[in-house]
């Protein structure tokens, strides 16, 4: 079988079971099997795929089928460019979390400190918390997870992409057991209600790690116990940046309560929903 033929054969089965990246899913599943980029597939499309090789394919097709996300598939994730490792012990980063890094960053660039602190608070893939650590100079990163085997996948991340020397990954739930203080605290925590896991698309509720996705009753339950926490964390000005579900009023609300903090900010993603929500704690130094 050639490529051009597998590829075809593969995105009209794809296609047909209502899978609307077809094309995009059969191509990566591909290349990924005969170990080459993507355009590969189309500058040789009579390569002859050998049998090991089209029974992996199809393998792998198997599974797509049945929801499987791709980076599962293929074990790897772009993130503000960079490759992250993936498999079923992580969230798979979304592109709406660069959102989040990218007001992080703006906001790094505030501080002119020597070294600047933070901290990445249930770190899954490790993506906000690599990404912060290689683009930012100067930087110490804690990452936290309250998953042992989260940790594992971060840390390899991190050795990848050549930051671990300026990292520090913490078994803990939240904040729990973090002492001093730092420029920013930021966090991607689960933010889906319990009683909508249920009807989550099934590629994300059979396959990625409900630790990850469920955020209590209301879907905001972490957000609030980090507004409450980080106040203690944070140097005088510092930032709390939390990413957020479609839902903000809940968490604007637990936020105009704490008096800790004396800005906020509300940021959209590409799609006009608001996707991150960062608070700054007052210069004051008689609250919290
Ligand atoms: N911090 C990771 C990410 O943004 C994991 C978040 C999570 O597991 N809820 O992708």
């Amino acid at each position: 079988m050639q490529l051009k033929e597998a590829l075809k054969e593969a995105a009209e089965r794809l296609k047909g079971a209502g899978f609307s990246t077809s094309v995009l899913d059969a191509e990566v599943l591909l290349a990924y099997v005969i170990n080459r980029e993507r355009p590969f597939l189309y500058s040789h499309p009579d390569y002859v795929l050998t049998g090991e090789e089209k029974w992996r394919y199809e393998e792998l097709l198997r599974r797509r089928l049945n929801h499987e996300p791709v980076a599962y598939l293929v074990g790897k994730k772009e993130f503000w460019s960079r490759p992250f490792l993936v498999d079923r012990r992580v969230l798979i980063p979304r592109p709406e979390t660069e959102v989040l890094v990218e007001a992080a960053l703006e906001l790094a660039r505030r501080f002119s400190v020597p070294g600047l602190k933070i901290i990445d608070v249930g770190t899954g893939s490790g993506a906000i918390g690599i990404t912060m650590a290689a683009e930012i100079e100067r930087v110490l990163v804690l990452a936290t997870d309250i998953s042992r085997d989260a940790l594992a996948v971060a840390t390899e991340n991190a050795r990848r992409l050549k930051v671990k020397e300026k990292m520090d990954f913490v078994l803990c739930s939240g904040l729990e057991g973090i002492s001093g203080a730092f420029h920013l605290i930021l966090s991607n925590p689960p933010y889906v209600p319990t009683g909508e896991i249920d009807h989550l698309p099934a590629g994300i509720r059979d396959f990625e790690p409900l630790i990850a996705l469920d955020g209590g009753v209301t879907g905001t339950e972490l957000h609030g116990e980090l507004i409450r926490e980080a106040k203690k964390r944070l140097v005088p000005g510092g930032w709390l940046v939390l990413e957020v579900g479609g839902e903000t009023r809940g968490i604007e609300k637990i936020a105009l309560e704490e008096d800790s903090y004396d800005e906020m900010k509300i940021i959209n993603d590409y799609h006009g929903q608001a996707r991150v929500l960062a608070l700054r704690k007052s210069n004051r130094t008689d609250h919290g």
